[in-house]
């Protein structure tokens, strides 16, 4: 590397994407008896491993609370940010709204919930002070991919408009963070990046 002594990694998304599962996953086994408690409110998750620092923050929280990761922005070296490829109401393009089928039920019921979608929390973050115009690599982790119904990655970076990035490398990955696939094509790009 550069010798930094330690790379910072944010993991960000909406709530039920996966993150915790996805932390979870590339935590070292020895430090597996996770949850012990969380030394920051309101962060989700957090661990070391070799040098790279790993914290998880759920971006659809109380918007009073914005600042609490907001913070972080400014030292962080890469962004990863996770979205539910299933979800295809809180991706937010309606482009890519198709309802599964079966599925519109479930998007009628989910009302105002519908206000927090993936594509404006992603702006959100690409348009803050300390992110804009930065060359931290993004990598988006198109995670359940397993799940029925899921969106294929070109899909998903569709649906967030991740082609409009210009201003940084990002990447695009289909996971499954139940079963670790895909976590390691996105951390081998992602630490590429940053050496
Ligand atoms: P978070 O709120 O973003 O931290 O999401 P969690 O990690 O708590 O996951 C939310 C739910 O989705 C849990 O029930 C997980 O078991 C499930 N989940 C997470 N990743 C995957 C995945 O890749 N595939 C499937 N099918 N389920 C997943």
């Amino acid at each position: 590397g550069r010798g930094r002594t330690e790379v910072t990694v944010l993991v960000l998304g909406l709530d039920n994407s996966g993150k915790s599962t996805l932390l979870d996953a590339l935590r070292p086994p020895e430090q597996r008896a996770r949850h012990l408690a969380p030394t920051v409110a309101l962060q989700q998750d957090h661990f070391q491993s070799g040098g790279v620092s790993f914290s998880a923050w759920d971006v659809s929280g109380a918007p009073r609370h914005r600042a609490l990761w907001e913070r972080h922005y400014r030292r962080a070296h890469a962004l990863v940010f996770v979205v539910d490829s299933s979800d295809r109401l809180r991706l937010g393009n309606a482009a890519v709204l198709v309802p599964p089928p079966g599925g519109l039920v479930r998007y009628i019921m989910c009302g105002v919930r519908c206000a927090v979608v993936a594509r404006e929390e992603l702006e959100l973050l690409l348009c803050h002070p300390d992110v804009c115009g930065r060359r931290v690599p993004l990598l988006v982790f198109a995670n359940k991919c397993d799940a029925p119904h899921a969106l294929a990655p070109a899909q998903v970076a569709a649906g967030l408009g991740l082609e409009r990035i210009a201003d940084k490398p990002w990447h695009i990955c289909a996971s499954n963070a139940l079963s670790g696939a895909g976590l390691t094509d996105g951390i081998s790009w992602l630490a590429r990046q940053i050496r």
